[in-house]
């Protein structure tokens, strides 16, 4: 096949990068290696989790491997850099997550000559609040809540991916498929992929207006489109992923990725050019090679989430067969590392990431540190989860909530209750949903082992009443509960009438309406 070595000139896809690399070596004889840094779920991790990772300790560590070698760099993230944040990050709309990959670019660019590269492909966390947010916070514009720490947003300043995922009116994607970087004469395409059950994974009608196509398909056939163009260097950028138990140093050959797992089927799918698979979402540890039939084997990696480690990748590459040969990689953890050798090029940028942090941190503490009420406990009061069914049904004005147990995260203290403490309490800002239930579901549902509930009680004869009343078994009562449980299988059953406003909003907003002085037990006056 012809190998174009001349950029994206004849190329009819705008998408095609036109980075030029100067370079002594000729094309043909000068084996190189390429640097790659998977990164996967961020999740706006602005501070660090468990003593590792958050903005800090990932920059520290994503620079210097950066500075540590001659070799030109890809940082690569596989998705769900934002959603599922904590409040430094999630009351900033995860602006600050998407600038801290920013600083990364900028510094890259010029530490390597602009031929260091940030590119990300969307997870599904990406939708948690529909398609226009999701694209207002990569191309720029200001929220509704906002301005926060820019006073206009101006989006990522790196390249975001995704080739599954259309507009279903345009018949469009919604983000470019792939990219083509140019390193040494030698082109690289990197396609990106999101996950394609997101729509199970995200709150119902946040992504109704998209298509999420199969994975594996789509991945063939911009392979194909690749090859077509004289690419053999293929990088798959996934937000899907496996597990594995963590081993140190480099890629160990008797890593193993089972090939009858859902994820061993979408790899085993894949064209033999595919080199390389950066994955995500399982929030885990993958360093292996999966076999194929005459191929060489293909390197998988993930780095578990929330910026604690980074796969740091090599790529041996041959511009005679304008191909990737060889591939291993490291899975290092970003503990925080006084030792880290960094230019003072770096340095800078590790100081613009430091006032980041601060002011995500500051601009949140003014949610975070607000009083909503003070909580005085009694005797026998109710649990919190009651309260918090309560506060869901109530603020909603259902016949019902409904609060799952494993979703309440810490408890008051007695004393001053601030929105933080809120946070602790619901910390995945799931939007409230109502659905409808006939009295025949709810006796089947009803299960107070799982989760607690308003408005219902226990006859003497253990018999569930509602409103001190036996459940009408053909009369329908509406529930309010959060976005995960009432996606749960058991409950979806109920027909959706809407998605409302945010759990922690509802329970903040009856605490005001309750208090100021409340309890687990404490109900409002009237409505
Ligand atoms: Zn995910």
């Amino acid at each position: 096949m012809l190998k174009k070595l001349s950029c994206a000139c004849f190329l009819t896809f705008i998408l095609t990068a036109c980075s030029t690399t100067t370079s002594n070596k000729t094309a043909k004889d000068n084996i190189f290696t390429l640097q790659v840094l998977g990164i996967n779920d961020f999740h706006g991790q602005v501070l660090p989790k468990q003593e590792r990772g958050g903005m800090r300790n990932l920059a520290a560590h994503l620079l210097a491997a950066t500075e540590s070698t001659s070799d030109h760099t890809f940082i690569l993230h596989a998705g769900d850099h934002v959603g599922a944040s904590p409040a430094e990050s999630a009351l900033l709309q995860d602006e600050p997550s998407i600038t801290f990959l920013n600083y990364m670019a900028d510094f890259c660019q010029n530490h390597q000559q602009e031929t260091c590269h940030v590119i990300g492909t969307a997870g599904n966390h990406e939708f948690d609040e529909g398609t226009p947010e999701m694209l207002r916070l990569l191309h720029g514009g200001v929220h509704a809540k906002g301005p926060f720490l820019e006073p206009s947003w101006a989006g990522a300043k790196y390249t975001n991916l995704s080739a599954n995922v259309f507009d279903r009116e345009s018949g469009q994607l919604i983000l470019p498929p792939y990219v083509i970087k140019q390193v040494n004469g030698v082109e690289i395409g990197i396609i990106g992929l999101t996950l394609d059950y997101t729509p199970d994974l995200v709150v119902p009608g946040a992504v109704d207006d998209l298509y999420f196509a199969d994975q594996a398909k789509v991945a063939r056939r911009y392979v194909t489109l690749l090859e077509e163009q004289g690419i053999n260097a293929i990088i798959i950028v996934v937000h899907d992923g496996t597990r594995d138990k963590y081993y140190s140093g480099a890629t160990q050959t008797n890593a193993r990725i089972d090939k009858n797992s859902k994820f061993g089927q979408f790899l085993s799918q894949l064209p033999t050019a595919v080199d390389l698979v950066v994955t995500g979402h399982s929030h885990r540890f993958t360093n292996a090679y999966f076999s194929r039939k005459n191929a060489p084997s293909l390197l998988v990696t993930q780095a578990f989430s929330s910026g604690r480690a980074y796969a740091d990748i090599t790529l041996t590459i041959d511009p005679a067969v304008q191909d990737i040969t060889k591939a291993s990689a490291e899975v290092i953890f970003a503990n925080a590392d006084p030792d880290l050798l960094l230019s003072s090029a770096a340095q800078a940028t590790l100081q613009k990431v430091d006032n980041l942090i601060s002011s995500a941190v500051s601009f949140a503490q003014a949610y975070t540190e607000q009083v909503i009420g003070t909580y005085r406990p009694k005797a026998n009061e109710a649990d919190l989860g009651v309260f918090i069914a309560n506060s869901h049904q109530y603020m909603l004005n259902t016949d019902m909530g409904i609060m799952n147990k494993g979703g309440v995260r810490s408890t008051l203290k007695t004393g001053p209750v601030k929105w933080g403490d809120l946070f602790a309490v619901q910390p995945f800002n799931n939007p409230l949903i109502v659905r409808e239930f006939t009295g025949v579901q709810l006796l089947a549902l009803i299960d107070e082992s799982q989760h607690w509930t308003s408005n219902i009680t226990r006859g003497f004869d253990g018999s569930i009443l509602w409103q001190g009343q036996a459940l009408e078994p053909t009369r329908q009562y509406t529930v309010a509960g959060n976005a995960y449980i009432m996606n749960t299988e058991r409950f979806a059953v109920g027909k959706l009438l809407r998605v409302d406003i945010l759990d922690i909003d509802a329970t903040s907003a009856y605490i005001k309406l309750v208090g100021p002085v409340f309890n687990y037990s404490s109900l409002p006056k009237s409505r």
